[in-house]
């Protein structure tokens, strides 16, 4: 039932019903659960269509929680005295309606918010967050993003600059002097240890962010110069995101916690060390320290934060400081789940029994057929090598004019059935043949899926990320297919042909074929995380619509609110076409036509109200059933 490994990867948020469905366990226990074709039925009662995200808000509370929880629950085993004030880092998904429940779940944990640029903090700073909780300003700043940083704290913000070089340290010293007052100051610190995985770059000595041991020496002076060493409030670091080995996080904390400690002991007035992000997500489910997954728990990675602060501080005698997480992945990641229909488009081959070799066919043919008849688990190799042979003389043979187009298709459907024999020999041989594991990948069937990867998956496509997909009904049938993804985009990278197969990538995805009469469905999971942040409008398809699902604690769906995702409209108008100069280009080349008697001023009136109404279309396909003539 489990091929996709749901159990693994789900974290207590994702099942398999009895029914062979997939559900959603918001609360992270079975108590309570909602099947995701419900939410698909809902949908099309809204008329909401495909592809959708659905929300699940109260995931995001029960995993923010489980963060808030490790770290607490570390700082009362070993008697820590500081405290926790994680905060959000707003790129890792800024949608209004994610910051929106993420700040209402934010006030029971008094959790702060992390910008790094100056439409972040724009609009971070207009959600009223608890008072005591932080404001992280990291990033690149000019002189505007400072000032407004500034008038937060007048708002009463708990604001901090996080320094990223000596300039932007002396205009907040410089502004500060005009002003009269001064926000909190941090300074990032670049650390010599490094992270693990595919963001191993964001760490180390060679990183792009931060402060060099001179830099950090000299920001420390001018501080003091301005009279300012109350206000230094923070000692911060990032070794990068997905951090996929614990022993990096150990040995970047030993560091900091040095550095914090060093700092504090001349006389600086530091109670935060900023920790950054980089608890992993399990997309793979293996616990590994493979690049998508971690081989930590959430709570050993707070065990092993607050114990190594601790420890230094003991032994640098000083206070232990409040600890500031900025882990977003961990945090987004599960509460979103793409949802899109499939439809198989191209199967490779066709039915050898639907087709005959007649006395007039090239006797080629009658030779592969006898092949595929008396291949074996011994001579599979051979036999496989004689097809590739007469494929290429049977289509040598038919450039040339000595072979009809449907001998050409026999030769295709007989090369397809000995190529599947010799896999399933293949398969159950034990060898490692590269060239059979090519051949695996060339007979996948290819299904088209409602959505654009650019979209609502870039990371597939910018970091080979893998998500887990699967479909979210039928699993209690068999599958009768290998398949590859492809999207909707004019464009060879929208094939998804790697998924998650613990600490490994398989090629394919066992599927079904879907049925004439029913949609099928599969789910994209895990994509909470930067994806609805990073994606892109390619071939012009735009933010998909979205469901926001809330539980009651019988299991009830409660009201389903919706977002519309981006119409044709919206989209042309991004990229600076105007509705009015789009109608015009129609309406004058149609009436051209009717000048010209080639069409009546009907056709010319009934193309024109139609093309005022595209621009509130959805850009995806509409179902499959509007593919159907009607008489
Ligand atoms: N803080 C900073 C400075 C970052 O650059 C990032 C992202 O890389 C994060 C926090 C969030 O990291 P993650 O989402 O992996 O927890």
């Amino acid at each position: 039932r489990d091929l996709y490994g749901i159990d693994d990867w789900g974290s207590g948020y994702f099942g398999i019903s009895d029914k062979g469905t997939v559900e959603v366990y918001p609360f992270g226990d079975k108590q309570v659960s909602v099947e995701l074709s419900k939410i698909l039925d809902i949908a099309a009662e809204k008329k909401v269509k495909t592809p959708l995200i659905v929300r699940f808000p109260q995931i995001l509370d029960t995993q923010l929680t489980k963060l808030q929880n490790a770290f607490r629950g570390a700082m009362e085993e070993f008697k820590y005295e500081g405290e926790l004030r994680a905060v959000f880092p707003f790129k890792v998904n800024q949608r209004k309606e994610f910051i929106d429940d993420l700040v209402s779940s934010g006030k029971k944990h008094i959790y702060g918010l992390e910008v790094g640029t100056k439409p972040e903090l724009f609009a971070a700073l207009a959600y009223d967050i608890h008072p005591e909780a932080l404001f992280v300003c990291n990033g690149f700043k000019d002189s505007h993003f400072i000032e407004l940083a500034f008038d937060a704290k007048k708002m009463g913000k708990n604001v901090v600059l996080v320094i990223e070089g000596t300039d932007e340290l002396k205009y907040i010293i410089n502004y500060a002097k005009k002003v009269g007052y001064c926000v909190d100051i941090g300074l990032r610190a670049k650390l010599y240890a490094k992270g693990s995985g595919m963001w191993e770059k964001s760490g180390g000595i060679g990183s792009k962010f931060g402060l060099n041991s001179v830099e950090m020496m000299e920001a420390l002076y001018l501080v003091e110069e301005a009279g300012l060493k109350d206000q230094l409030a923070m000692i911060h670091y990032h070794i990068g995101s997905q951090i996929t080995e614990i022993k990096r996080v150990k040995a970047a904390m030993k560091e900091a916690a040095r550095v914090y400690a060093k700092i504090l002991k001349s006389g600086f007035n530091l109670r935060y060390l900023n920790i950054g992000g980089g608890i992993g997500v399990d997309y793979d489910g293996s616990k590994t320290s493979f690049y998508v997954s971690h081989n930590y728990t959430m709570q050993e990675f707070a065990n092993d934060v607050i114990y190594i602060i601790q420890d230094v501080c003991k032994s640098e005698k000083c206070k232990a400081p409040h600890i500031v997480s900025e882990s977003g992945r961990a945090v987004a990641a599960y509460h979103a789940v793409l949802l899109t229909d499939v439809r198989e488009v191209e199967k490779t081959g066709g039915n050898l029994e639907e087709w005959k070799i007649s006395p007039t066919d090239h006797r080629l043919l009658a030779d592969m057929m006898n092949s595929v008849a008396y291949m074996n688990g011994k001579n599979f190799v051979e036999y496989y090598h004689d097809a590739l042979q007469y494929r290429d003389e049977l289509f040598t043979l038919f450039n040339l004019g000595y072979l009809e187009i449907e001998e050409r298709a026999k030769a295709e459907v007989i090369y397809y059935a000995l190529c599947n024999k010799a896999l399933s020999f293949y398969r159950n041989s034990g060898m490692q043949l590269e060239e059979f594991d090519e051949l695996e990948k060339n007979q996948f069937g290819k299904y088209m899926a409602n959505f654009s990867m650019f979209q609502s998956i870039p990371d597939t496509l910018g970091i080979d990320q893998l998500f887990p997909v699967m479909p979210i009904t039928r699993l209690d049938e068999k599958t009768q297919h290998h398949g590859v993804i492809m999207d909707l985009t004019c464009d060879s990278d929208g094939c998804l042909d790697k998924f998650v197969d613990k600490r490994d990538v398989k090629h394919s995805l066992a599927l079904h074929i879907p049925k004439s009469n029913e949609p099928y469905y599969i789910g994209f999971f895990l994509v909470g995380a930067y994806q609805e942040a990073l994606g892109n409008n390619h071939n012009l398809f735009g933010a998909v619509n979205e469901l926001i699902v809330r539980i009651n604690e019988e299991g009830q769906i409660m009201p389903v609110e919706e977002v519309k995702g981006e119409d044709v409209g919206e989209i042309l108008r991004i990229m600076n076409y105007r509705d009015e100069e789009v109608v015009k280009g129609y309406e004058l080349q149609l009436k051209r036509n009717v000048a010209a008697g080639v069409i009546p001023q009907q056709e010319c009136d009934r193309i024109l109200r139609k093309v005022k109404g595209f621009f509130s279309e959805y850009p995806y396909l509409e179902r499959k059933s509007s593919l159907e003539i009607i008489d």
